[in-house]
């Protein structure tokens, strides 16, 4: 039986100066044989520069696939096709097409930008226009924070995919039942394209609950205690993640999926353990 498909997401460096370190962990992630690397655009194309430097570099390597991630919020239409074009122009053939948050972060209320693309959906029809892209795009198993219920959330994933998306990927979740249900909520809706599960590194348990806190994930009893019992201890804590994540996906892989995004948080050396220990990959360094 073939192993499923694995991709990785990254933030761009916080500034110029750490290209390199960001580079550095990205080649590593490379030599694991992902589908693709994607590269994390800040609110409100905060990092576009540092997000594209890297995407670019990537690409020029050819070390692995590299995607950029694109959002419309707070951008004028003729912006976010600017960006769309460096991409292109760079060689980067895939993209992950957002709305993005508003500018008072993640719960703020949204209204587009007076020339912008308003929401995803209309951000990938105008992808699609300046070029082939493949495009993945993100949905939410336990509903996005704006979404009136599950309905409303899979008629906006479904919007998304007919308007040019190849594939979804999911928020972050820790029960694999939650995206297990929403897998078949979406097959009833007659959603046919892949819908990937989403799998968060994060070791830095407050940082977690935050997040989690802002996008409406839940963090089961369990997990809380899996950190609480590692304390401060550092190493602990990676430990606890990567068996968190691992024991996600050996279910998940049971019930037939067939690829993984990790959020790796830039920790590649966690990724990496993760990966080889479920089998997805050989570290061909090693080989
Ligand atoms: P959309 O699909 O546009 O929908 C969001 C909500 O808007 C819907 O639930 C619905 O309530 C409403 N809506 C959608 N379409 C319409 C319509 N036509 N009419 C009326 N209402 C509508 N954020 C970043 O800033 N940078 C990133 O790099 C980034 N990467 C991400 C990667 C993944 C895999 C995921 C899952 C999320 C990522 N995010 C990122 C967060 C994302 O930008 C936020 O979750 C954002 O609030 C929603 O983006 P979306 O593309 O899912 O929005």
């Amino acid at each position: 039986m073939s192993q499923p498909a694995f991709s990785f997401e990254m933030f761009p460096p916080k500034s110029a100066d750490g290209a390199e370190k960001v580079l550095d962990a990205a080649r590593t992630l490379a030599e694991l044989g992902p589908q693709f690397i994607s590269v994390t655009y800040g609110a409100g194309g905060s990092s576009k520069d540092r997000t594209l430097g890297v995407v670019r570099a990537l690409s020029e390597e050819d070390a692995a696939p590299a995607a950029g991630h694109i959002t419309c919020a707070g951008a004028s239409r003729a912006e976010v096709d600017g960006v769309l074009r460096d991409y292109w122009a760079a060689g980067v053939r895939r993209i992950v097409a957002l709305r993005g948050d508003p500018e008072g972060g993640m719960g703020a209320q949204y209204s587009p930008h007076e020339e912008g693309y308003p929401y995803a959906s209309d951000l990938i029809a105008g992808a699609k226009k300046i070029a082939d892209f493949d495009i993945s795009v993100g949905c939410y198993p336990e509903t996005h924070p704006d979404a009136r219920g599950l309905q409303d959330e899979l008629e906006t994933l479904k919007h998304k995919l007919d308007a040019g998306a190849d594939r979804a990927i999911t928020q972050f979740f820790f029960e694999p039942e939650i995206f297990l249900r929403y897998r078949d909520a979406a097959a009833d809706f007659g959603i046919d394209k892949p819908i990937v599960p989403g799998i968060m590194l994060q070791s830095n348990y407050q940082g977690l609950t935050k997040i989690a806190r802002l996008c409406g994930a839940f963090v089961p009893f369990k997990v809380m205690r899996a950190y609480e019992t590692c304390g401060e201890e550092r190493s602990a804590r990676d430990r606890a993640t990567v068996e968190i994540a691992a024991s996600i996906c050996e279910r998940l892989k049971r019930e037939g999926v067939e690829a993984f995004h990790f959020y790796t948080m830039n920790r590649s050396a966690l990724a990496s353990a993760l990966c080889q220990g479920l089998g997805l990959c050989k570290d061909r360094r090693a080989a």
